[in-house]
């Protein structure tokens, strides 16, 4: 007889922290309990009551609310008798129709597609899941599932249209639309959908047949078995015992197909060329105009800093200093974050390991929040267009900035972090 769903969860014998390869015996999860690795800090597991449920109801609510979000005028600003709205498609448009090809590109891809992507594929697994129907689809369905969740931006975007209202409402009559509300409840289901879900136990529960039983559960985990005796999907956190990968000659996760490889491949030299990248990116992104503003035939250009000095003297000192967070100190912070956890590996820097596992999630957590700017702009190009009155639009800096923000993320994801505590191990034997 099938359990019900929300039952205590029953660990695995053996489990390894995904971050810093800690082998483990978690305990059984009760309601609102968390399993925390102690040696890196890594939320291992949360108990969720009714996770496939939740995922379903709140999946298909932000399916329904997708359309209005993006299609209805998010807000009306009158300025002289002159009314512009504008929708998040419009928006997006309007940044391929004045040459902004990329950063349209990247703005559609990021509010429209991964969004959409995003929830109809919860909804896809869910549905499978409560049919209790495992089809080979699922898997691969629920590995991109995972990807999206940190490209899809619609939170992001949000808070851009709230930076993008007040900086506006000293201009301009501010009137909010059917779409800027339809896009909260967007935003809140969406992120209400991807906090209900339980990926270990949606892993376990699309798997075909179970796994190999990996590894027999040790009286003392971390004496008995050896980092060499096993290996850890990046992708699904499978724990597969070594001697059974080697035997069967499996190059692929039997339960969702990703590669599998003890360590990311090259990945801090991926880290370090990415994170090069962004550094030479980040040049003309602050030194180059970001935004034109044409105030009665007259054009002014202004940089990143000098939106945020606009602020200051402004009084708007609130969102003056959620520009300056969100486009200066976050890439500042990911950029230097990932040289330091770099550096250490490289001259094997044996102190702050915990603190600098944290700094890494951190990195991973706020990289796509740097998106803001972007999205304000985009916003602003769209919305103000009063004629011969005042005109923005996107200047070359905004490439150049949609670039430092998207070589951080992938350098993030690079990166494995298992290397910053292997760095140690190594340094720790005789060589
Ligand atoms: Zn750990
Ligand atoms: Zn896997």
């Amino acid at each position: 007889m099938p359990r019900p769903e929300n039952h205590p969860i029953d660990p695995p014998a053996v489990t390894v922290c995904p971050d810093c390869n800690l082998l483990l015996q978690p305990p059984t999860l009760q309601p609102r309990q968390v399993a925390v690795c102690p040696r890196c800090s890594q939320q291992l597991r949360r108990y969720k009551h009714n996770p496939v449920q939740k995922g379903l109801a709140l999946s298909l609510t932000g399916l329904l609310l997708y359309l209005p979000a993006n299609l209805l005028p998010l807000m009306t600003f009158s300025v002289l008798g002159i009314d512009t709205h504008s929708s998040i498609v419009q928006a997006c448009l309007h940044m391929f129709g004045t040459g902004q090809q990329f950063v349209g590109l990247i703005v559609a891809l990021t509010t429209l597609v991964f969004p959409l992507a995003l929830l109809s594929g919860l909804l896809l697994i869910t549905l499978g899941l409560t049919r209790k129907r495992k089809g080979a689809w699922m898997p691969p369905l629920f590995r991109s599932y995972r990807h999206l969740s940190e490209w899809a931006m619609t939170d992001v975007f949000l808070v851009g249209v709230l930076v993008t209202i007040i900086k506006m409402s000293h201009m301009a009559a501010v009137t909010l639309g059917p779409g800027f509300f339809c896009l909260i409840g967007l935003v809140v289901t969406t992120v209400a959908a991807q906090t209900a879900i339980d990926p270990h136990l949606f892993w376990s529960l699309m798997e075909e047949s179970p796994a190999p039983s990996p590894l027999s559960p040790p009286p003392a985990p971390e004496a008995e078995i050896q980092p060499e005796d096993y290996l850890l999907c990046h992708d699904c956190h499978k724990l597969l015992p070594a001697d059974y990968v080697r035997a069967s000659g499996r190059d692929r996760c039997p339960r969702c197909g990703h590669a599998l490889h003890s360590r990311k491949q090259n990945s801090v030299n991926r880290t370090w060329a990415l994170l090069v990248t962004a550094v030479l990116l980040t040049v003309p992104a602050n030194l180059l105009p970001i935004m034109e503003v044409d105030y009665f035939g007259v054009p002014d250009r202004s940089t990143i800093m000098d939106g945020i000095i606009y602020f200051f003297k402004d009084g708007s000192y609130g969102i003056g200093l959620v520009i300056f967070i969100a486009s200066v100190l976050v890439p500042l912070f990911k950029i230097v974050g990932l040289a330091i956890i770099l550096l250490s590996i490289h001259f094997r820097w044996q102190s702050w390991l915990r603190h600098k596992a944290i700094m890494f999630r951190y990195i991973e957590f706020i990289g796509r929040w740097s998106m803001l700017d972007i999205f304000v702009i985009t916003l602003l190009c769209s919305l103000a267009q009063f004629g011969f009155l005042s005109t923005i639009s996107a200047a070359p800096a905004s490439l150049y900035f949609t670039g430092v923000v998207l070589s951080t993320m992938f350098a993030a994801l690079s990166f494995d972090p298992r290397l910053l505590w292997d760095a140690v191990a190594a340094a720790d034997t005789p060589r």
